[in-house]
């Protein structure tokens, strides 16, 4: 197999770099080695001004969504192009895009929604005017997610969602959420699960945040308290959710995009720990951090103390 990018290749990568180095804005753009370099956040910035400005830049392109087909408004590239658009966005540490809304939200949409569910969310996902997160883990229930509490019971047209979440990224910048939730108790624990498209607007959801050790805001938790979810927002058949889940899931592990971005990461921690003479356990204690930095970490050691009392 060859590697080398072919002639159009070339020019496909001199078409995105060019595109880069001109639209990327000021706000966003990283000179290695600031101490930013190793945030291992793609999505770096883009819930900022600037990040909405460089979405609906990629999003006249179709650079929002490479890999989708053009029918549903993507670029249709194929795996070799996907490959050299995100090795030059990760070369010029340019914030990744689209996030779970393109990257998996959409295309279970693709394979499992209705038209009406089609025409409704894939257009306004692919033109950055909405972003996803994804509300499928629990505080008892990750690695076996099947085991699932947080319940949603049928009232007429809608269905009345109690419970919890935890890990939700981006909860607090995103206007919808994909949500798994148990619709019949009884049934085996894979079986009582459905699929819900879930406007983040509705009454009776609250988030709570989980800052990391960085300091940084990117996890919630989530509560719902009587959160009514019209019926037609259930994708696919009701109980069939972890199946539907299943795909959602592959399309999140499929997401190798970040690989040429990681691999600048660990070359920039490299470098950092070449240049500074520092041991390598010193950047976990992030003693670059900017003084405000510090005053975020501090306050986030708080919440997740109380967080962990909370929680028993
Ligand atoms: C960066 C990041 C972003 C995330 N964003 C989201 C999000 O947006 N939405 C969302 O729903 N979730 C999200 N998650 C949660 C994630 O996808 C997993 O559900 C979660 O991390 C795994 O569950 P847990 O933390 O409860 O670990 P546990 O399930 O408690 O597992 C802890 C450890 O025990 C091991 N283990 C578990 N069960 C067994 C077993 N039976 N035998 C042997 N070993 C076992 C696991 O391998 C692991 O090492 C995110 C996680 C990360 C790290």
């Amino acid at each position: 197999m060859e590697f080398k990018d072919s002639a159009a290749d070339a020019v496909f990568r001199s078409e995105v770099r060019a595109f880069i180095e001109a639209e990327l804005p000021a706000p966003l753009r990283v000179i290695a080695p600031e101490w930013g370099t190793f945030n291992t956040r793609r999505g770096r910035g883009m819930d900022s001004e600037a990040g909405n400005e460089w979405r609906q830049k990629l999003a006249a392109r179709h650079w929002l969504a490479p890999h989708w087909p053009k029918e549903y408004g993507g670029a249709g590239l194929d795996i070799g192009r996907q490959f050299i658009f995100n090795e030059e966005m990760a070369l010029h540490r340019a914030p990744g895009v689209g996030g779970i809304g393109v990257g998996w939200a959409g295309p279970t949409i693709m394979a499992y929604g209705n038209d009406e569910q089609k025409g409704r969310f894939l257009p306004n996902i692919v033109s950055g005017n909405e972003t996803w997160c994804q509300g499928f883990s629990e505080p008892g229930s990750g690695s076996d997610l099947a085991s699932l509490q947080t319940r949603a019971i049928r009232d007429g047209d809608e269905y009345v969602v109690n419970g919890q979440k935890i890990w939700t990224s981006g909860a607090h910048h995103s206007q919808w959420m994909i949500l798994l939730a148990r619709t019949d108790p009884e049934a085996p624990k894979h079986k009582g699960i459905s699929y819900f498209l879930l406007d983040m607007k509705t009454p009776g959801i609250q988030l709570q945040p989980l800052i990391n050790m960085l300091g940084d805001y990117s996890f919630n938790q989530v509560y719902f308290d009587n959160v009514r979810i019209p019926r037609a927002n259930l994708l696919g058949e009701e109980h069939r959710g972890w199946y539907i889940g299943a795909t959602t899931l592959d399309f999140e592990r499929s997401s190798i995009a970040a690989s040429t971005s990681m691999a600048l990461i660990v070359r920039d921690l490299a470098a950092w720990v070449r240049e500074s003479g520092r041991p390598l356990s010193r950047v976990r204690a992030r003693a670059e951090l900017p003084p405000g930095r510090r005053a975020a970490r501090r306050g986030s050691t708080t919440t997740s103390l109380r967080l962990v009392r909370r929680n028993g």
